[in-house]
């Protein structure tokens, strides 16, 4: 993940715009700030010391009903100004978009990823659990490290797995069927595990690839937050753009967790998805030659 050290200078940056961004709407002296835990309360007081440095009395209060302005590090899904909009007062962040990366404030710096730690430690809370407790107080460590795993696809690149051997493949153009290779992916709307297996089938057109390829190309999309037939298409879609075959076809069987486990799904049920190219699209009996294979 890209991540951007924010530096004491840039805050100071950030906090003299929002503070004559306030000045312009000529609030009370002293105009009231309240911070938004954890990281907008730093940011209030350097918006403090800003309008101070103008000529604007300030103080930094301790409710938002209290206060003039609400003030935030950062507005990054806009859920935290959505869910401070009911008390009516202006908001304003340090950094309104964190443009794709991950910002560090100078308050989180030292351990970085601490901050990124916050997140499965208040989800522990959030359920009742006690994160002090024996068992759990890795989990926030591990948990970021298995998600960095689960969605390390995001940088792998299908062209560099999909090196091309053309040696001895000039004459194949027969079917190349690979059957049941293990699928491991995460749904984007629970962020709930999906598994199961792939069967990949192509009719070559002079390139063929080595079939331990297939595997790593669909962990490329599969190691990313996916739908299934979203993952599918991608795989379908790699394959046609890479090997430019006469035929694709890509069929998923996949057990979703978020399915299964709240029963919307029978136990053991799988999700069949299908992506057809070429002529395994336009051509029946090529397609029925694929199906019949995966039997
Ligand atoms: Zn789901």
């Amino acid at each position: 993940m890209d991540k951007t050290i924010v530096k004491n200078f840039d805050i100071a940056v950030a906090a003299r715009e929002v503070a004559h961004m306030i000045r312009a709407q000529n609030p009370p002296k002293p105009v009231c700030l309240y911070g938004v835990p954890r990281g907008g309360i730093p940011a209030a007081y350097a918006v403090q010391a800003a309008l101070n440095r103008i000529g604007h009395p300030c103080e930094v209060v301790d409710s938002p009903e209290a206060s003039h302005f609400i003030i935030d590090d950062i507005i990054d899904s806009g859920a935290t100004r959505s869910r401070y909009a009911l008390y009516g007062k202006p908001f304003f962040a340090l950094y309104e978009d964190m443009g794709g990366g991950w910002l560090v404030f100078p308050w989180e710096a030292g351990d970085s990823d601490a901050s990124a730690e916050d997140i499965p430690l208040r989800l522990l809370q959030f359920i009742g659990e006690d994160p002090e407790r024996g068992g759990l107080q890795e989990t926030p460590k591990r948990f970021l490290k298995a998600w960095q795993h689960y969605t390390s696809g995001y940088d792998q690149d299908p062209a560099e797995i999909l090196k091309v051997f053309e040696d001895g493949a000039e004459n194949y153009d027969e079917m190349v069927v690979v059957r049941d290779i293990p699928v491991y992916s995460h749904c984007e709307h629970h962020l709930a595990p999906f598994f199961g297996v792939a069967h990949i089938g192509y009719i070559p057109a002079g390139r063929i690839v080595g079939l331990s390829k297939l595997s790593r190309l669909v962990d490329v999309y599969a190691r990313r937050l996916q739908v299934q037939e979203r993952l599918t298409n991608q795989i379908a879609d790699a394959l046609v753009e890479h090997l430019q075959p006469l035929g694709v076809a890509v069929v998923l069987e996949c057990r979703h967790m978020c399915m299964e486990a709240r029963g919307i799904q029978r136990q053991g049920s799988a999700t069949i998805t299908s992506a057809m190219r070429g002529l395994m699209r336009e051509n029946i009996a090529t397609r029925a030659e694929f199906m019949e294979l995966l039997r």
